[in-house]
C-alpha cells in the first residue's frame, strides 16, 4: 500500500451462504461523515477513483463513477418490459437513486420508497445528491420510512413493478429473501406485476443467487438473471433476477426498442440490446440456476 495514502476496507459480504475471505481496499481522497443510525454503521466518503459513495456496515452500496450502471440496470428492465406503468413500489433504496429512475418514466403515476433508516435518505439528499437529483420532491413520490417486511403484508395487487434494492442480506436487510416475503410480494403485485431483485455477486455469492433465483421460481412461473459489471462493487459481474407470471420474456426486442424510443430517454448503460445480451449466461451459471 503505498505511504500516506488512507484506504478504507471492504470484507465482501459474507452473507450466510457464501464466505469470501476477501478484502478490499479504496483510496480515500476524504471522509465525509461517519455516524451509526439505529440499523446500521453509514459512512460517506469522496473515494480517489468511485467518487463520493456510500458505505452501510462498512459495505460499499453505491458509488458516484458507476451508480448509474447498477440503478439502470436493477430499474430500467421491468419498467419497460411492464406493458401498462402505474404504480411502483422500492424497498430499500434510500439513496434515491433507483426512485430517480423510476421517475423518468412519465406513465408512472404513483412511486412509493420504504426504507427502514431515514438516516440513509437524509445523509443521501445531503452528501449524494447526484443520487435522487430531487427525486424525492417529485409529487408522484411517497416516502415510506418502515420495515419492507412489515409493509408489503398490508398491500395486496397495487403495484405493476416492485424493485428490491437491499444491502445483502446481513442486518436489517436479512429477512428479505425468503421464501414467505417474495410470496408477500407476489401478493402486493397487480397482475401481470414484475418484481425486481439485486441479486448479488455470481462471482462472490454463487449461493446467495442460486438461493434468490431458485426461491422466486417456487413463487412466479417465469424468473431471469441478467448480468452486469459494476466496477466499484469490485466481484466482477452483479446479478439482477427478474419475476413474474407475465411472461416478459415474449417481449421482442424490437417492442423494447419501440418503447424505449417512444420514452425519448438517453439512458447511459441500460438499452434494448443491453437487456437482451445481459441474460445470455455461461453454462456453468446456468447450471447453478437449475
Ligand atoms: N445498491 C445496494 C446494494 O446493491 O447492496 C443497495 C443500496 S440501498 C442504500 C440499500 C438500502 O436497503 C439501505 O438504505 C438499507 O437501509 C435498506 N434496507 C435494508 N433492510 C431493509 C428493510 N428491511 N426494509 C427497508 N429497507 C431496508
Amino acid at each position: 500500500m503505498r505511504k500516506g495514502k488512507q484506504y478504507i476496507f471492504e470484507v465482501a459480504q459474507e452473507v450466510p451462504y457464501d464466505i469470501t475471505g476477501i478484502q478490499i481496499g479504496y483510496q480515500v481522497r476524504k471522509k465525509l461523515y461517519e455516524g451509526k443510525s439505529a440499523f446500521q454503521r453509514v459512512e460517506v466518503y469522496n473515494l480517489m477513483f468511485f467518487g463520493r459513495t456510500l458505505f452501510l456496515d462498512g459495505v460499499l452500496q453505491t458509488a458516484e463513477q458507476d451508480e448509474f450502471i447498477y440503478h439502470e440496470m436493477l430499474c430500467q428492465a421491468p419498467l419497460f418490459l411492464h406493458p401498462s406503468l402505474g404504480n411502483v413500489l422500492i424497498i430499500g433504496g434510500g439513496d434515491g437513486g433507483a426512485l430517480r429512475e423510476v421517475l423518468k418514466h412519465r406513465s408512472v403515476k404513483k412511486a412509493v420508497v420504504v426504507e427502514i433508516d431515514g438516516k440513509v435518505v437524509k445523509l443521501s439528499r445531503k452528501y449524494l445528491p447526484f443520487l435522487s437529483k430531487n427525486a424525492f420532491s417529485d409529487k408522484r413520490t411517497k416516502l415510506v420510512i418502515e420495515d419492507g417486511k412489515k409493509f408489503i403484508k398490508k398491500h395486496k395487487s397495487e403495484f405493476d413493478v416492485i424493485i428490491l434494492d437491499l444491502s445483502d442480506p446481513n442486518g436489517p436487510s436479512k429477512d428479505l429473501i425468503s421464501l414467505p416475503f417474495y410470496k408477500n410480494i407476489k401478493q402486493a403485485l397487480r397482475s401481470n406485476g414484475i418484481v425486481s431483485v439485486q441479486s448479488g455477486s455470481f462471482i462472490t455469492q454463487p449461493k446467495l443467487v442460486s438461493t434468490i433465483s431458485k426461491r422466486l421460481q417456487k413463487v412466479f412461473s417465469h424468473v431471469q438473471v441478467r448480468k452486469a459489471v459494476v466496477p466499484s462493487y469490485y466481484a466482477g459481474e452483479y446479478i439482477f433476477t427478474l419475476a413474474s407470471d407475465y411472461n416478459f420474456s415474449k417481449v421482442t426486442l424490437g417492442t423494447l426498442a419501440k418503447r424505449y424510443k417512444a420514452s425519448k430517454m438517453r439512458l447511459k448503460y441500460w438499452s434494448p440490446e443491453i437487456h437482451q445480451a445481459s441474460s445470455v449466461l455461461p453454462l456453468y451459471l446456468k447450471q447453478e440456476l437449475k
